[in-house]
């Protein structure tokens, strides 16, 4: 039986779906790593944190506590920032535009990887993410590394982010997209980068249950 399953790639290739789902199949836990950076990110733009001051970067951290906890009605966990839920709030355009060059800082990501290593320790866990499979959990029983065609990346965050902010445009969420890609792959620290162990599954032409089918073959295999 397959234990700590990683699964990255770019912003909104479908990770968090996949590992969603997955999960519930296998009764794992879903850890989303992205929204840990997120909520760090939160909590530096309410405390005006100047990210190019090391001090103020560290001192702020030290402020910082997360956890994930199980929203029983929902199923699933959701994240909290120094007990306050936090899990809707992170996935605003505020946060998004920021995020990248948080996570960028070495501070930020020993931080977060740190924690996440530590929760690796539980039975059953299925963390997504930009490193998870390349520098957190280098040694998961299965690693997945999802890719989609741009157009439709930013077709299907769109469509996520307009059911909540209408005004929200189709180039503000593939500007910010690009930018996001662009930064993740290129920052000097845990650039995301395909594991050479991991399997590459393209679900541009997939449905969700063909790519669910296709993951819980590997799982199981
Ligand atoms: O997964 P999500 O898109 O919510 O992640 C938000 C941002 O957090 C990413 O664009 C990336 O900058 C950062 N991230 C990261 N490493 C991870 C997960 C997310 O650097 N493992």
């Amino acid at each position: 039986k397959k234990i700590i399953i990683a699964i990255d790639g770019k912003s909104s290739c479908g990770k968090s779906t996949m590992a969603k789902q997955l999960a519930r199949e296998l009764g794992y836990v879903y850890v989303d790593s992205g929204a840990m950076y997120r909520a760090i990110t939160l909590y530096f733009l309410r405390n005006n944190v100047d990210i190019t001051e090391g001090s103020q970067v560290k001192d702020a951290l030290e402020e910082i506590e997360l956890d994930f906890r199980l929203n029983e009605q929902r199923g699933e966990v959701e994240i909290f920032l120094n007990d306050e839920n936090v899990e809707y709030l992170i996935r605003e355009m505020i946060v998004a535009e920021k995020v990248s060059e948080v996570a960028a800082l070495e501070a930020v990501r020993n931080f977060a990887v740190n924690q996440q290593q530590k929760m690796g320790k539980l039975k059953g866990v299925i963390m997504d993410g930009r490193d998870i499979g390349t520098v957190v959990f280098p040694h998961a029983e299965l690693k997945l590394f999802l890719t989609a065609d741009n157009a439709v990346r930013v077709e299907r965050r769109f469509r996520e982010l307009y059911q909540k902010n209408p005004n929200i445009t189709i180039e503000e969420v593939a500007h910010n997209i690009e930018m996001r890609d662009y930064i993740d792959a290129n920052r000097e620290i845990s650039p995301l980068r395909k594991a050479d162990d991991a399997i590459e599954i393209n679900n541009t032409h997939l449905t969700q249950e063909e790519q669910l089918h296709k993951a819980l073959e590997l799982a199981n295999g």
